[in-house]
């Protein structure tokens, strides 16, 4: 009984609290994506958590994965069939036909940051609450869009300091070729059928291209050998695809032709990518994204080229960590106010008032603690400065501040407490 009451309230399984002591961490990446934004003249976007189901089976693609067993689908109260968001671009594009964006001079390009959740089997790096930085260029088909989205999501990595990463790259051709490809790919694994895994043997079937993307042993064998997808493309795609190469060869991006590279969605036609950190490799990919030219025509608009990526932030973070990098801190109020005695306690709440008026942070002690465990709690939450109050300052109209690392004490009136902190916090 006693621990069915604890589990009762644990964070549900698969998803994670982020305690103030990780913080620092999150505000990091956010503040270099929302830079990385503002360099590259994308605009943000915030979309809802959840979304009409059909609006996600329809785009991701019922045979994914992400459809058939992942979406945290159900009925709302009023019969709607809602499912919380388990990806980032399909309501992007909802959104930008919606409003009308596409009257905007093209392409529009437009970032998010947003939880996404999956019901995955919950590991090390996957969740069924993740959250992800992603963006989308909306409305033009020039494979210099596509090296831009792939540069920004190169050059995001490395201003956060990451370093060892790979740029895996592909294209799995359009409408008009894949069909080809996919003959070919059916083809092959149909001679290798008996050594396939359950899974697999329902990918041949269903989504033939995801045979490429099985981790387990002996269907990676059979996959090294596969026909490629860069081989099949139409004219068309070969020239998108060669020109993407040779703006990324431009920008100095070190890519490697990846065959296997699919990715896990449907949508996706031409270029295909994903960053990871080279050690690890395919599991534990940073993020990836590619191009959806035919998503929004999917989706009800008019036909409607775009190309987008997205990174998961808890992998971000597990990265910046293993890779020793060093974050800013978060700064906190840097003074602490104490007080001795009942009288002394409303100075200290008009002090602490009066002072924040100015525009300087400070924590106010409450209760009857000792000075003492005042000055320990002051201590602990790192702060440079504290200032006491007691029965005689409150008749002198002073106050005693501390310099919490040296421990040297200065009276001051009250009246010049806010300059000299002002001048001593600037240092
Ligand atoms: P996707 O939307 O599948 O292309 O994923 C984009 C990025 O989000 C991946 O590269 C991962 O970094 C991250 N990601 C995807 N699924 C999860 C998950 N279940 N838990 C944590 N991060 C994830």
């Amino acid at each position: 009984m006693k621990q069915e009451k604890a589990r009762l309230y644990q964070a549900p399984r698969g998803t994670a609290d982020i305690l103030p002591e990780e913080q620092a961490h999150w505000r990091y990446i956010e503040q270099e994506a929302v830079s990385i934004c503002r360099l590259y003249g994308y605009e943000r976007i915030d979309t809802p958590a959840f979304e009409d189901t059909r609006l996600f089976s329809r785009s991701i693609g019922e045979e994914t994965d992400i459809v058939s067993k992942e979406m945290y689908t159900f009925s709302d109260r009023g019969g709607n069939q809602i499912t919380l968001r388990p990806e980032g671009t399909a309501p992007v594009c909802r959104a930008y036909l919606e409003h009308g964006l596409k009257n905007r001079p093209k392409p529009v390009r437009l970032y998010y940051l947003a939880p996404i959740f999956r019901y995955e089997r919950p590991q090390s790096g996957r969740y069924r609450q993740h959250h992800q930085f992603g963006y989308e260029a909306i409305g033009d088909g020039d494979p210099a869009l596509d090296a831009e989205v792939i540069d920004m999501a190169w050059r995001f990595f490395r201003s956060l300091g990451l370093e060892r990463l790979s740029l895996q790259l592909n294209s799995i051709g359009c409408k008009k070729c894949r069909p080809g490809y996919l003959i070919a790919l059916k083809a092959y694994y149909t001679g290798h059928i008996k050594n396939l895994c359950p899974d697999c043997d329902r990918r041949l079937v269903r989504n033939p291209l995801r045979l490429l993307d099985c981790k387990r042993p002996n269907c990676l064998k059979i996959a090294a050998s596969a026909p490629k997808s860069s081989e099949y493309l139409c004219p068309a795609c070969q020239e998108h695809f060669s020109q993407l190469k040779r703006y990324l060869a431009q920008l100095e991006l070190p890519f490697v032709l990846n065959h296997f590279l699919v990715r896990g969605l449907d949508y996706y036609t031409r270029t295909v990518f994903e960053i990871q950190p080279e050690a690890e490799g395919a599991q534990s990919t940073l993020g990836g994204g590619g191009r959806y030219d035919d998503l929004i025509a999917e989706l009800g608009g008019p036909p409607t080229p775009a190309v987008g990526f997205a990174a998961g932030v808890e992998r971000i973070v597990v990265n910046l960590k293993r890779q020793d990098i060093a974050i800013p801190p978060l700064a906190g109020p840097r003074v602490f106010i104490a007080y001795i005695g009942d009288e002394a306690r409303d100075e200290a709440a008009r002090l602490a008032a009066g002072l924040r008026q100015d525009g300087i942070g400070v924590i106010q002690a409450v209760g009857s603690k000792s000075l003492k465990a005042q000055l320990r709690q002051a201590n602990s939450l790192k702060s440079r400065y504290a200032v006491i109050i007691g029965e005689q300052e409150v008749n002198t109209g002073t106050v005693v501040l501390r310099d919490m690392a040296s421990s040297e004490q200065k009276i001051l009136a009250v009246k010049s407490l806010a300059e000299e902190l002002q001048a001593r916090l600037c240092n």
